[in-house]
């Protein structure tokens, strides 16, 4: 028998650092996330559970960061003092330095893993947390809002523990950090949509970048021009992605989904909506996989809010009512946030622009089909657990 059970990992803690006043990353994000769940009734479902979770440990944190920059991020961590190491990218304005820095980061960090337990040790079929997927986190670099890469550490532990696994990652931004940490392996397959890096943060993510040695092919990206809309995105999550994943035939799916693609994001140039967002949820979700989610960018707080409840409702088959609960907007409404619907019109951008970006992802897609295509489609078909 299949196990349906879901599962959220929220601490309240969450929300209790910050990074600053003027910086994109809000994390009341996860409040605001949660309050729209709750009107929708979405924290009480049948089979789901809410679970709380810890810090993570300092052996998992050193599967993958190097002990230098720990000590470093811990000692800035409890210190009241400005401060700064440029060499771990620490105290710029990406990354800023502040007080809880470290636990903050290992409390996102210590929900990934509960998340990856929950599926991998206690049999549900999804965990969900919102407060992960910090992908830009290099082994001895602070990167992208990120401090400790919270995917590579809950991979880590599923792959010591023999699993095979795909993550996918449908932020704005390439998942250098994932691809860095899994970049030689064949147990990891890293897949990443995202924006170009021609002109955009953290400028990887090319279809070239395909691993090495025997991770030779397991590294797939698809870099999108700006104002890449909803069917361009899902031509390249359908042509890319899901083949890819359903030939892999991982034990587990970790993705990160951040909201950031969504085209009224501050920071980012594509234009995708929650038309092609729920229709990614609903394809991974009929993969029947083992599924860890974990959220990501979105700067805008009612896009996360939005984005994640309805992934969310997808993981637990419940279709929501288009119209947000009059309760959640008379929440935003103070906050400055208009919206009164849940999902947003079908979006198709501009002629010109759309044309070079079709283009873009039509030679992404005939690249990938010859460079990466035949190794991981001649695998289909092989047990996963010999
Ligand atoms: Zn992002």
């Amino acid at each position: 028998m299949t196990d349906t059970r879901t599962a959220l990992i929220f601490s309240s803690l969450f929300g209790s650092y910050s990074y600053g006043e003027d910086h994109p990353f809000k994390l009341q994000r996860y409040h605001v996330a949660r309050e729209l769940m709750e009107a929708y009734g979405l924290l009480k479902l049948p089979g789901m559970e809410i679970r709380d979770c810890q810090p993570v440990a300092d052996d998992l944190v050193l599967t993958f960061h190097d002990p230098d920059y720990i000590d470093r991020l811990k000692e800035f961590s409890a210190s009241s003092e400005p401060r700064a190491d440029f060499r771990f990218g620490l105290g710029d304005a990406d990354c800023p330095v502040f007080q809880g820095l470290y636990d903050c980061a290992a409390l996102g960090a210590g929900a990934t893993f509960e998340a990856a337990r929950l599926v991998e040790e206690e049999g549900f079929q999804t965990a969900f947390n919102l407060a992960g997927g910090w992908h830009h986190a290099h082994r001895a670099k602070a990167s992208g809002f990120s401090y400790l890469n919270d995917a590579v550490l809950a991979i880590n532990w599923l792959v010591a523990r023999g699993r095979r696994v795909v993550y996918l990652d449908i932020d704005a931004h390439h998942g250098d950090g994932v691809q860095e940490a899994f970049y030689d392996s064949d147990r990891v397959l890293t897949i990443s949509l995202h924006e170009s890096g021609i002109y955009f943060f953290p400028g990887t993510g090319f279809e070239d970048e395909i691993g090495e040695g025997r991770g030779k092919g397991y590294s797939v990206n698809v870099p999108l021009l700006a104002h890449t809309d909803d069917a361009l995105y899902m031509k390249a999550f359908d042509e890319v992605a899901y083949p890819l994943i359903a030939a892999y035939n991982p034990d587990i799916i970790v993705t990160q989904i951040g909201a950031d693609t969504f085209r009224s994001d501050p920071l980012t140039r594509l234009e995708i909506t929650t038309n092609s967002y729920s229709y990614i949820m609903r394809k991974l979700k009929a993969l029947k996989i083992p599924w860890v989610a974990l959220g990501g960018g979105g700067y805008d707080l009612l896009n996360t809010a939005r984005a994640w409840s309805i992934a969310w409702a997808e993981m637990n088959g419940i279709k929501l009512d288009p119209h947000l609960p009059d309760s959640f907007i008379r929440k935003i409404a103070p906050l400055g946030y208009p919206h009164r619907s849940l999902l947003d019109a079908m979006h198709w951008s501009d002629d010109q622009e759309r044309n070079l970006a079709l283009d873009a992802v039509e030679k992404s897609i005939a690249t990938l089909k010859k460079t990466v295509f035949p190794g991981i489609l001649g695998i289909q078909g092989r047990s996963t657990r010999e």
